[in-house]
């Protein structure tokens, strides 16, 4: 008996095949009208500091509301994104809107924090890149200081291009983290060349954290290894109080997860009758 739909059928996996490259075709015509159209938003994911959850950041993070396939996530978007280019222009929007909000916050006395964003692997390879920031950051009025940009390990091919690449986006005075940090081959020597503010552990570490010994080693070589290099670190995904006792047995004191908060829109993150910020989101 042959299974309709069976996981072993060769017409099921083709229908499969066909199916992800008419998504890919779909998403990328869609994806060029978004940003005129206003589909894009930035949502914001607060960033805190124990013991007293001090609010230390927010993350910029895309959200595309499709008129027809609702929300898409940029883990699916945004390397379409990548492939076709249109990150150029995706990636400068989101840079100059979460400048504008930051500075916006600051200036209606809510929150005086940075706001963190993250490149692409083009961008970051663009070569008017410092100058492009330069430009928002004189248009918003953001003091560069509040800017932080996330970068990736697997961006970094050519070690000295991206050294110098880095130090030049750092003499305009913003910071420099490194995002899902453990998940690259970062050597040790390599690292302490970066001038990164701040390494990222990445959520699958945080994930497994409370079932394996070998996550807790990981995470443990990670945070002291921050901070021999003088570097600050936060664990990003965290879900569980137990996630959270572990890392700060382990000295993290940064957090970033929907056990705090999830991502949220600008007008819900600061409401009126509850500036705690802390257990919200949808
Ligand atoms: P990322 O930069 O590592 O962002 C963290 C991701 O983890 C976000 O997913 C966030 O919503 C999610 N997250 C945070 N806390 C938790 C948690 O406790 N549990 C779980 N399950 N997830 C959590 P999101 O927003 O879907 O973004 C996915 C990725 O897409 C980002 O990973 C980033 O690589 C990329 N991305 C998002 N926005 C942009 C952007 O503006 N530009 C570029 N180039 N990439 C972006
Ligand atoms: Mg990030
Ligand atoms: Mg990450
Ligand atoms: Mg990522």
């Amino acid at each position: 008996e042959v299974k309709r739909g069976g996981k072993n059928g060769y017409r099921f996996y083709s229908a499969e095949l066909d199916e992800e490259l008419l998504f890919k075709i779909e998403i990328e015509a869609d994806l060029r009208k978004a940003v005129e159209r206003g589909e894009l938003e930035v949502y914001y994911q607060p960033q805190y500091r124990m013991p007293n959850r001090e609010l230390i950041g927010m993350e910029a993070l895309l959200r595309w509301h499709h008129p027809v396939r609702g929300m898409v996530s940029p883990g699916q978007f945004v390397p379409i994104a990548e492939e076709t280019g249109l990150i150029m222009d995706i990636g400068r929007w989101v840079l100059k809107e979460a400048c504008r909000q930051a500075k916006a916050w600051h200036e209606a006395g809510l929150t005086k924090v940075p706001v963190s964003v993250n490149l692409s692997t083009q961008q970051f390879h663009q070569p008017d890149l410092d100058i492009e920031i330069e430009q928002i950051l004189i248009e918003t009025g953001l003091d560069p200081k509040y800017l932080e940009l996330e970068i990736t390990e697997s961006m970094m091919m050519d070690a000295s291009a991206s050294i110098e690449i880095m130090n030049r986006l750092k003499r305009l005075g913003i910071r420099l983290s490194l995002d899902d940090f453990g998940t690259g081959y970062s050597s040790l020597s390599y690292l302490s060349r970066l001038p990164i503010s701040r390494l990222k552990i990445d959520r699958s570490f945080v994930m497994r954290l409370e079932e394996s010994g070998t996550e807790q080693a990981i995470v443990t070589t990670i945070i002291a290894m921050a901070y021999s290099l003088g570097m600050d670190v936060i664990a990003e995904g965290i879900e569980t109080e137990g996630q959270l006792r572990i890392l700060t047995e382990e000295r993290c004191l940064e957090f970033q997860g929907y056990y705090f908060s999830r991502p949220l829109p600008p007008g819900d993150l600061f409401p009126t009758d509850d500036w705690s910020l802390t257990k919200r989101g949808a």
